[in-house]
């Protein structure tokens, strides 16, 4: 497609095959959405940006099938990956250590990631998790979180990152999160929020709190659960809902994943897999892959959540192939359209009842 994409002050931004040829030219502009006009059917698109928060770690990992001392890891890495296929640019809000390699920064910029964000403490410890799974990867152990420069995050958001149209609330300090809703200029369009048992044990109080301030939830089964107090996920649902967010996502790992809006329920699988190495990050690839959707489509509904779904069902197959996010870099677009088409035709069935 031949588009060129204008910003406000209307000048000229070259891009190629939907993606901006040079990242900088937006953090040039400062401006958090620019005009692309098409030049074949003179349509004039917005190009919003998509803000994500979130861990940037080191993690640890054991599986039955491998074992891993140290793997870059956190949510905001994850979503950052899986988001990156789907839009550009991505305002990156986290902190790490200065032990946090240059090299995975450059990796994420080349996606068209942005780190003025990301805060660095040259003489701190990145945040660090360790996990275990069994047989069952539907459940694992927590060995160890430490927190390290998390403990001290009080982000700074970037006047260019203030007015980002969609937020992606990645797993994360439910006070941060708090805080960077309250940094945004306005309301963006849509804010989605991922959070953990964890948060649940340790911070109650301003969970519930930033749960009044969001659009969507997505937490898995047992979270629910632990959440609303309820076995049953349809009243866990009704309840959370009652405690603010519209709508609820509950991953429920190799089961799928189920989206809640008032009475209506959509359901859609993850994919039959021969190999599931590692799922670990596959909750937050999950979520980069439906925020880009919606950040990339501009399009709030419930229908398009349902899309959003399946595209993030996509991208977590991908991530659970390999240790840490080590598939996510490896893929090409050409390999999401032929996963999320595997998706299609997994649930597709025609009925005729007589
Ligand atoms: P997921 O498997 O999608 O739940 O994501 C796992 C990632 O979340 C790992 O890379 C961890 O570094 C990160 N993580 C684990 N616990 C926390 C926590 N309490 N806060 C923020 N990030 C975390």
């Amino acid at each position: 497609m031949n588009v060129v994409m204008r910003c406000l002050d209307n000048s000229a931004i070259p891009i190629s095959n939907d993606k901006l040829v040079n990242k900088n030219d937006t953090a040039k502009c400062g401006i958090s959405y620019c005009q692309i006009i098409c030049y074949i059917c003179r349509k004039v698109y917005y190009y919003m940006s998509l803000l994500v928060v979130g861990s940037m770690a080191f993690d640890a990992l054991e599986t039955p099938f491998g074992k891993v001392d140290r793997i870059i890891g956190g949510s905001a890495t994850y979503v950052a990956w899986a988001a990156s296929n789907f839009h550009e640019p991505i305002k990156a809000v986290s902190i790490v250590g200065g032990d946090f390699p240059q090299e995975e920064i450059t990796q994420l910029e080349n996606r068209g990631v942005d780190f003025e964000g990301v805060e660095v403490v040259k003489d701190g410890k990145s945040f660090f998790w360790s996990g275990r799974y069994h047989l069952d990867m539907n459940t694992r152990d927590t060995l160890v979180t430490d927190l390290n420069v998390l403990a001290q995050f009080n982000p700074q958001i970037p006047e260019s990152y203030k007015e980002s149209e969609f937020l992606m609330l990645g797993n994360l300090v439910p006070a941060v999160q708090i805080s960077v809703i309250n940094q945004m200029k306005k309301r963006p369009k849509l804010i989605v929020m991922d959070t953990m048992n964890f948060w649940m044990a340790t911070a109650m109080d301003d969970l519930k709190k930033v749960l009044t301030m969001v659009d969507v939830l997505m937490v898995n089964d047992s979270e629910a659960r632990e959440l609303s107090g309820e076995y049953s996920l349809v009243k866990a649902a009704q309840k959370i809902q009652a405690m603010g967010p519209k709508y609820l996502i509950i991953k429920k790992g190799e089961h799928g994943a189920l989206l809640f809006y008032g009475k209506q329920v959509f359901f859609a699988p993850a994919l039959p897999l021969e190999e599931v190495f590692d799922p670990t990050g596959a909750g937050d690839t999950f979520a980069g892959g439906f925020i880009g959707h919606i950040a990339r489509t501009k399009d709030i509904s419930f229908e398009n959540m349902k899309t959003g779904i399946i595209v993030g069902s996509a991208m977590a197959s991908f991530c659970v192939e390999k240790f840490g996010p080590t598939r996510l870099k490896e893929i090409s677009q050409e390999d999401i359209e032929n996963r999320i088409e595997e998706f299609v035709d997994l649930v597709n069935f025609d009925i005729s009842l007589v």
